[in-house]
């Protein structure tokens, strides 16, 4: 062989490595605005062209999903939940239809606790509002009104396309489940064109398929003070986390703070709990299991999350104690040496205790 052509083949095989080296291990990053948050996409294995088309295609599928889904800006829920009102039969929205199908499943795994059918009280409380600056609670007989009505997604009959509610005081938000169900369908997106390993993370609830180069993903739990991280978590192969937390949305009135988690029990933003994560492979079900622990809190969320079939949990209590089932123990890196913790019983029959 010349060395002419022995040094073309050394040089073609560099290129090829190189070539291997960028589409394996490079990560490919975008972000834009959805579900009223950041969200970042992070795509490794691919070239960067396959990365911004796919990036591309995503922000689209938000925006239409955001649009779909808004509790208040006229569209198809606002347009749905007119109808449910007014106690007809109706053909449903398809946008709409699944996402009622699969919460009244959810609902009903949580005892209630995930309720999208409390919009009423949602709306009553101030949060279906772009700013939420100077609002005030509302009157306490109001409230009650809403809380004695008890819209459950049980009100809903479901024949085929066609749906009906029973209850004139229903109204749907999907404000607790919309954005995992968005990166479910979003991540479903992603696979069919070609996309393996990614990181879809929306305000830092995510859901991770496969892997960066063979490595796992390092993820980090956001803290219940809303700044900073409270932990991390390593996700490899199809994986999301979400959490829930009194931080996200929240006012203050007469030295006290409201926040948007309403306890449908009572009718009142939901009080114990400052933060739930929750780990499960999709995003949709991480997402209404997150809101319903927070309502659970600290004596009843392991009960409900058994239930719900969640492996992994880690809940803060209003006095930053961290509970957490074992294997939820095991795989969590705290920030906080001196986190103080309390560690429950198995979730699952395969699950050990943790000695
Ligand atoms: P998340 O941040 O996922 O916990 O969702 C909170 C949002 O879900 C709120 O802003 C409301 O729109 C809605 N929401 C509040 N309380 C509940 C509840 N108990 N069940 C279902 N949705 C709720
Ligand atoms: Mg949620």
């Amino acid at each position: 062989m010349s060395i002419a052509i022995r040094l073309s083949l050394l040089l073609l095989a560099a290129t090829w490595l190189l070539g291997a080296c960028e589409s394996t291990e490079q990560v490919h990053n975008g972000r834009f605005l959805a579900f009223g948050t950041l969200t970042d996409i992070s795509i490794a294995g691919t070239s960067r062209e396959q990365a911004e088309s796919a990036i591309a295609a995503l922000e689209e599928d938000f925006a239409l999903m955001h649009k779909a889904w808004h509790a208040w800006a006229p569209g198809p829920l606002t347009r749905t939940n007119n109808l449910l009102a007014e106690g007809v039969r109706f053909a449903a929205p398809p946008s709409v239809l699944t996402l009622m199908q699969i919460s009244a499943r959810l609902a009903r795994q949580s005892d209630n606790l995930f309720n999208p059918a409390i919009g009423r009280l949602v709306k009553l409380w101030g949060f279906q509002k772009d700013t939420i600056e100077n609002q005030r609670p509302p009157d306490d007989a109001a409230i009650a009104r809403l809380v004695k009505a008890n819209p459950t997604m049980q009100d809903i009959t479901i024949d085929g396309i066609h749906a009906r509610s029973n209850n004139p005081a229903l109204q749907l938000d999907f404000g607790a489940i919309g954005k995992g169900y968005g990166i479910d369908l979003a991540i479903e997106h992603l696979r069919e064109m070609g996309v393996e390993n990614a990181i879809i993370n929306s305000g830092g609830d995510l859901r991770a398929i496969g892997s960066r180069g063979g490595r796992p993903w390092r993820i980090a739990i956001r803290s219940p003070s809303g700044a900073g991280a409270l932990g991390f978590v390593h996700v490899s192969g199809d994986e999301s986390v979400f959490t829930s937390g009194d931080y996200e949305r929240n006012y203050l009135w007469k030295g006290r703070r409201y926040h948007h988690i309403i306890d449908p029990r009572n009718g009142y933003p939901a009080q114990g709990t400052r933060s739930v994560t929750v780990i499960h492979h999709n995003a949709t079900t991480a997402d209404a299991a997150a809101t319903a622990l927070f309502v659970a809190g600290p004596k009843d969320w392991h009960r409900i999350a058994r239930r719900m079939g969640i492996r992994y949990v880690l809940l803060i209590d209003g006095n930053n104690v961290a509970h957490m089932n074992p294997a939820m123990a095991e795989r969590i890196e705290l920030a906080d040496k001196d986190q103080p913790v309390n560690i429950s019983k198995p979730l699952t029959g395969q699950e050990k205790e943790k000695k």
